[in-house]
Formats: structure tokens, sequence, C-alpha cells
């Protein structure tokens, strides 16, 4: 028996803040991995300063390794990432392979800990948000919206690959996912190739979500909404997007929207932890149809999700066509959109730094009115199946029937 020691919950903190900071939740297995650019001996150098800076007595460095082992064994470095890694970091981790010198070593240091701490100030304002939304539903209302790796959830799908199935082509099933952390509820939509992934998957998604959250909150929303999402351009941050939430704005949906997005390569967080769940039911079960995964789905969780196939999807894309483009937002990392005095504006910056001055637009009279979408046009099934590589559907479905007997 050890008694446990100050140093040693210091220690245990300090891991605990630092996976929660810097790791990126995985979305197919229930791990936290580092930016590749860490090592372990780093974090304990790093962790050596803090306690210096603190005043704190640092444990030694096989002491600390072994609380990392015990206590958070899914906090990983991995050698090999198998996500799309941030470029920044991998020229760090690239450089610290090679043979430099002390001053080289000590500037590409500096310029690590600022690449680490940017990421870690963009994480640090969604959980602050996330956290406003929990202790005040009533004014706060926050999201994150993501699509999970759709080759997880193609169907069928079994626990045991054998060679004979591998080769089948599977009909595609994309699973976007929502967490609204007021509510404490996850989303999962399911929908499948009929689709083309753009933004109309997400906005019709967020309506759902924002019409369920009002259902639940006596008919109307919180006046502030919080929207955390992926970089991705053809889903998420394009002008079609921005246009249909200062849509919202001006129709007074809500009247404040704040949608951000974290670093590139530093972007898995909570809805990951979520597609992971998914994924590791998906490894455990076999779904052979859409009412499977969805089974699958609602108890990979608790609370249940609420899951919901999309069958037709509104238009939301085309409603929010513009030939004005909000601002160049490629680099931009934040942005606000409120209404005030009948004026819409958008303040936007590239990172949440309050050293950073916010830009801002007039954008009234460059939204178009809220009006009633049409309705997408959906591919054909015949069609859908065409764009998969040629093995007839048949051939899975008798395949998929004889292994479900069986
Ligand atoms: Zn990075």
């Amino acid at each position: 028996m050890r008694y446990t020691t100050e140093a040693h919950i210091i220690a245990k903190q300090y891991l605990e803040q630092y996976a929660k900071h810097f790791g990126d939740d995985q979305p197919d297995v229930p791990e936290i991995h580092l930016p590749s650019c860490l090592t372990k001996k780093l974090v304990f150098k790093d962790y050596s300063l803090h306690c210096i800076t603190n005043h704190h007595k640092a444990i030694k460095r096989t002491r600390f390794l072994q609380i990392w082992r015990m206590e958070f064994p899914n906090v990983k470095v991995r050698k090999h990432q198998k996500m799309t890694q941030c470029t920044e970091c991998a020229v760090f981790k690239e450089a610290f392979l090679k043979k430099l010198s002390q001053d080289e070593f000590k500037k590409l240091e500096v310029r690590r800990k600022a690449h680490l701490t940017l990421q870690r100030i963009a994480r640090e304002k969604y959980y602050k948000h996330r956290t406003k939304s929990q202790e005040n539903p009533q004014q706060y209302l926050s999201l994150i919206i993501d699509n999970m790796d759709q080759s997880k959830t193609n169907l069928p799908r079994f626990p045991f690959v054998s060679k004979a199935d591998n080769s089948l082509t599977k009909l595609h099933h994309h699973v976007t996912g929502v967490l609204c952390h007021s509510l404490q509820k996850a989303y999962a939509f399911t929908w499948t190739d009929q689709f083309a992934s753009n933004c109309n998957v997400t906005l019709n998604c967020l309506m759902t979500v924002l019409d369920d959250v009002a259902k639940n909150n006596g008919g109307s929303l919180p006046p502030t909404l919080y929207l955390q999402a992926d970089n991705a351009a053809k889903d998420n941050k394009n002008n079609y997007v921005l246009m249909f939430l200062a849509m919202l704005v001006k129709a007074e949906i809500v009247k404040k929207i704040k949608l951000s997005f974290l670093m590139v390569g530093h972007t898995h967080e909570d809805v990951d932890q979520f597609f992971s769940r998914i994924s590791v039911k998906c490894h455990q079960q076999a779904a052979v149809t859409l009412p499977d995964l969805h089974q699958l789905i609602s108890t990979s969780v608790k609370p249940m999700p609420y899951i919901q196939h999309i069958n037709s999807l509104w238009d939301f894309r085309k409603l929010a066509t513009s030939d004005y483009s909000l601002c160049d937002f490629k680099d931009i990392h934040h942005f606000v959109f409120r209404k005030a005095d009948d004026k819409v504006t958008l303040k936007f910056k590239n990172w949440p730094l309050h050293s950073e001055p916010y830009r801002e637009l007039d954008v009234t009279n460059a939204i178009p009115d809220l009006d009633v979408p049409s309705i997408v046009e959906g591919i054909q099934p015949e069609e859908v199946f065409r764009f998969a590589h040629g093995t007839h559907i048949q051939t899975i479905l008798s395949i998929a029937g004889s292994r479900f007997v069986s």
C-alpha cells in the first residue's frame, strides 16, 4: 500500500488537464491521442517546468510514466497517427527527429508551445460555451456537429469479416452526429448516397435539433446559439452555412449565433467520443439492415440518442444562395452573427484571442429572407447503386441473409 502524496495528486491532475487541453478524442476507438509533435519525454519536460513555475515538488519520470499508465491508459502518444495530422505538428515532429543545435531546439520549442497554446485556447473557448449552456440552458444553447467516418457504418456489417465479404460492395450509410450540451442529448442522423454530401445535410440536421430543443424548451429557443463545427468546406465552412445562420438571426429565430471552428488537425472532441462508442458497437455486433444500425446506435451511449434516418431534405442551400460572399473565411475560426436595431452584423476573427480585435460587417442587405424551402431532389436508388462499383445488390443481400440466418 502506498499513500497518495500531494506530488502524486498534482501529477495526476496535470496529466488529466493535459489530455483535456491537448488530446484528441478518436472517432473509431475509445482513446485520446496527444498531438503528433509530442513525446512522453516532452510531456514530462512540460510537467517539470510546470512544477518549477508553480513551486510544486516534482515526481521522478519513472513514477510520472507509471501514473500515466495506471490512471490514463487511454491517453496515447502515437508514432503513426491514423487520422489526418496537423501540418504544423508534423513539421515539429520531423524537425525534432533531426540533430538540432541547442539554439535551434529552443527556437522550435517556443514555436511548438505557441502552436499548442493557440489550439488549447480555441478548445477552452468551446468548453466555456459548453459549460455556459449547461449552467444556463434558458439563455445559451451549445451544439457540436460532425460526420462520422462512413466506412464504419456501411451495410451490411459483421463483426468478423471474411475475405469473401470484404470484396463485396456495401451500401454506404453516413452518420451525422450532433451533441446538445444543454439537454445532454446526442442525435444521430443516418443517410445514404441518395443525397450529395454537402451542407444541406448539416443544415437539415441543425434545424431538426433546433426544433427538438424548442419542443423541450416550451416552444422557444434560448437567445444565444453556440455552434461548433468541423472545418470541412463542403459541409460546414462555406458561404451557404454562414448565410443561412445569418438568415436565422435576421428572422429572429435566435438573437445571436457564435460559430466556431477548432484548429485543423486538433478538432476531435466529445462528438468523436460518441462516434467511437458507435464504432466499438459495430465491431461487436452485426448490422445487416438499417433498423439494425439504428438499434446498435441506440445502445451505444446513455441516455439513448435521438435517431432519425433522413429520407428527404429541405433545400436550405438553395435558399441561402447569394451572389454576396460574406467574408474571406478560409483562415477564420470564429464568427458571430447578431441582430440589433434591425441590423444584422457579422463579426469575425481568426482566433478567439482577447488580443485580436473583431472585424465587423453590416450584412443586413446581403441576407436573403428565410422562406419555405423547396425539397432536394435525391438521386434515384438505381443511380446510387450505379455509383457503387458494380456488384449487384442481390448478391449482397443474399449473402447478408445467409450470414444472418446462420
Ligand atoms: Zn498541431
